[in-house]
């Protein structure tokens, strides 16, 4: 049983992903479900309940400062790099972190991986949220590579006016395509160095599967570029580029470090959480 003298437990978040908002609002007590925008989907109808893991809590997101106005999650937050592993190490110490969850973004690898050395440093347990990736479908016309580059080098061969939807910071990998014209989703303007002939769309999912068909069809678009982000409010253009036929290079994923526990949703990470827990509470 919880011990009422104890200090909360502190749980930090590395976050900037819907799941991060997700576990956050359903760890702060009080909050549950009132921190997530209207568009973002809700559990499925039907799941079972998760009860809390414990009363008394402290949460922690962190996010890295990319986004100019970004979505706040409950909780408190502190923005900005830690400094590396050992930055992040230190912080966990001197802010007594129980337990830290990665719920950062499938492709943000470098953090990862410093949350595995940190952790393994301070001696706090730490679990990776990942999604679950997309899977082609009948009649999908997927092309899968490995990075940004890979993507860069086979687009020649598929398509002239290219849907990018890879986010802002990885332009400078389609710098060199001076020939096709690139459509850029992306949060926040991009920066130098991108393709010459591009269009800018600032957006921000949901996006819905008639918008995305409308986007295809007005900008003549015949190959889309993707993350397998897995994210479901993203997913709508892989439909509508399957029903256009058109092509879809499908960048994988970098695998979780090595010895990382995965939850493939918040709802698991509770469970995680409660786990930690009450082993802690029993020693
Ligand atoms: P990254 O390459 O893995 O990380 C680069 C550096 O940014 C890290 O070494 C760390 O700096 C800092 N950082 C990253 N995430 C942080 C966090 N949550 N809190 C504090 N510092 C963080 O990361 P990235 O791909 O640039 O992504 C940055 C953030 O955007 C992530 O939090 C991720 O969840 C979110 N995001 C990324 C993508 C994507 O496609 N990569 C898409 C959507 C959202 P220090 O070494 O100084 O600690």
């Amino acid at each position: 049983m919880p011990d009422a003298a104890r200090p909360p437990r502190h749980v930090l978040i590395l976050g900037g992903t819907t799941e991060a908002r997700r576990l956050a609002a359903t760890l702060v007590p009080g909050v549950a479900g009132a921190s997530e925008p209207a568009g973002v989907p809700e559990p499925a109808e039907g799941a079972e309940p998760v009860p809390s893991p414990e009363p008394a809590r402290r949460v922690t997101t962190s996010l890295a400062g990319r986004v100019a106005a970004p979505r706040l999650p409950a909780g408190e937050v502190r923005i900005g790099g830690f400094g590396g592993p050992e930055g992040l190490a230190r912080w966990l110490r001197e802010h007594a972190v129980d337990a830290l969850i990665d719920a950062t973004h499938p492709f943000a690898d470098t953090i990862s991986h410093n949350a595995a050395l940190a952790a393994a440093t301070a001696h706090v347990p730490l679990l990776a949220v990942r999604r679950p990736g997309w899977v082609p479908g009948p009649g999908d016309d997927w092309h899968q590579v490995t990075s940004l580059d890979e993507a860069a080098a086979a687009l020649p061969a598929l398509g002239s006016r290219i849907f990018l939807t890879t986010g802002r910071m990885g332009l400078a990998h389609f710098a060199h395509l001076t020939d096709p014209w690139f459509l850029v989703r992306s949060v926040d303007a991009p920066e130098p160095p991108h393709p010459p002939r591009m269009t800018t769309l600032l957006d921000r999912g949901p996006f819905t599967l008639d918008g995305e068909r409308q986007l295809l069809r007005d900008h003549r678009i015949d190959v889309l570029v993707t993350k397998d982000s897995g994210a479901a409010a993203t997913a709508a253009k892989l439909t509508a580029a399957r029903e256009a036929g058109i092509p879809v290079v499908v960048v994988r994923r970098p695998p979780v470090p090595d010895g990382v526990p995965v939850a493939a949703d918040p709802d698991a990470a509770v469970n995680w959480l409660r786990e930690v827990f009450s082993e802690a509470d029993s020693r």
